[in-house]
C-alpha cells in the first residue's frame, strides 16, 4: 500500500515536472515550416516536384529545426524572424536568415506566374535599369557570377529606390537596411536535381513562375 502511494506521488511529481517543461517551452517562439501556396509538382518543369520536396521539406525544415534548437536561452526567445536576422550573428544568423530567405523565395512563385511587374514597381525598374529586360539580364548575371552559395536580390530603400544585391551564403539585404523584394536562390540544392551545373539556365527559367503581384505587395 505504502509503495503504491509512493509510486503515485512520484508519478504525479514527475508528471507535473513534465507539464512545467511544456509550459516553459510554450513561451519560446517556435518557428514552423511554411505551407506552400501550390502543389509540390505545380511549378514543373521549372522546378520539379523532387526539388520542391527536398528544398522545402528537408533543407528548409532543417534550418527551422536548427533555429528552434538554438534560440532557447538567448535574447531572441520571443523575437520575430526579421529581428533575429537583423541582430544576430554566427549560427543563429545563418539559420534564421535561411528561414527568412526561403520563406520569401517559396512564397514568390506561382504556376500562374511570369510576365512583368506593373504600376509603381515597373516604373522604378525602368528608372533604375532602363527596361525590364535589362533588369532581368542584370539579375541573372548577378546570380550566375555569385561565387559559391548565396542569393541574388532585388531590394528597395525607404524612398523606393531599387538595388540589386548579391549576398553570399545566408545573406539578406535586410541587414543593410533594405527591404527584400525578389530573390533567386543560387545554392546548388535549389537547382542541381533539375539543371545540374547549368545555373544560368535555371535562373533564366525562374522568370516563368515569379508572381509579380507578391513582389509588388512587398514593395
Ligand atoms: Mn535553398
Amino acid at each position: 500500500m505504502i509503495t503504491t502511494i509512493l509510486s503515485l506521488i512520484l508519478f504525479l511529481f514527475n508528471n507535473n515536472e513534465a507539464n512545467n517543461d511544456v509550459n516553459k517551452n510554450e513561451n519560446v517562439t517556435k518557428f514552423e515550416l511554411i505551407q506552400l501556396p501550390y502543389a509540390s509538382d505545380a511549378l514543373e518543369p521549372v522546378i520539379s516536384r523532387q526539388t520542391i520536396e527536398f528544398h522545402h521539406g528537408k533543407h528548409l525544415q532543417t534550418y527551422i529545426n536548427n533555429l528552434n534548437n538554438l534560440i532557447p536561452g538567448t535574447k531572441f526567445e520571443n523575437a520575430d524572424l526579421e529581428t533575429i536576422v537583423k541582430e544576430s550573428n554566427g549560427a543563429v544568423f545563418n539559420n534564421a536568415a535561411q528561414v527568412l530567405n526561403h520563406n520569401l523565395y517559396f512564397m514568390q512563385f506561382s504556376p500562374k506566374g511570369g510576365g512583368k511587374p506593373v504600376g509603381k514597381l515597373a516604373k522604378a525598374i525602368d528608372m533604375a535599369w532602363g527596361s525590364f529586360e535589362n533588369f532581368q539580364k542584370d539579375f541573372e548575371a548577378g546570380g550566375t557570377s555569385l561565387f559559391g552559395s548565396g542569393w541574388v536580390w532585388l531590394a528597395a530603400d525607404n524612398d523606393g529606390n531599387l538595388y540589386l544585391s548579391k549576398e553570399s551564403n545566408a545573406g539578406n539585404p535586410i541587414t543593410g537596411g533594405l527591404k527584400p523584394l525578389l530573390t533567386f536562390d543560387v545554392w546548388e540544392h535549389a537547382y542541381y536535381l533539375d539543371f545540374q551545373n547549368r545555373r544560368a539556365d535555371h535562373l533564366k527559367a525562374l522568370w516563368k513562375i515569379v508572381d509579380w503581384q507578391v513582389i509588388e505587395s512587398r514593395y
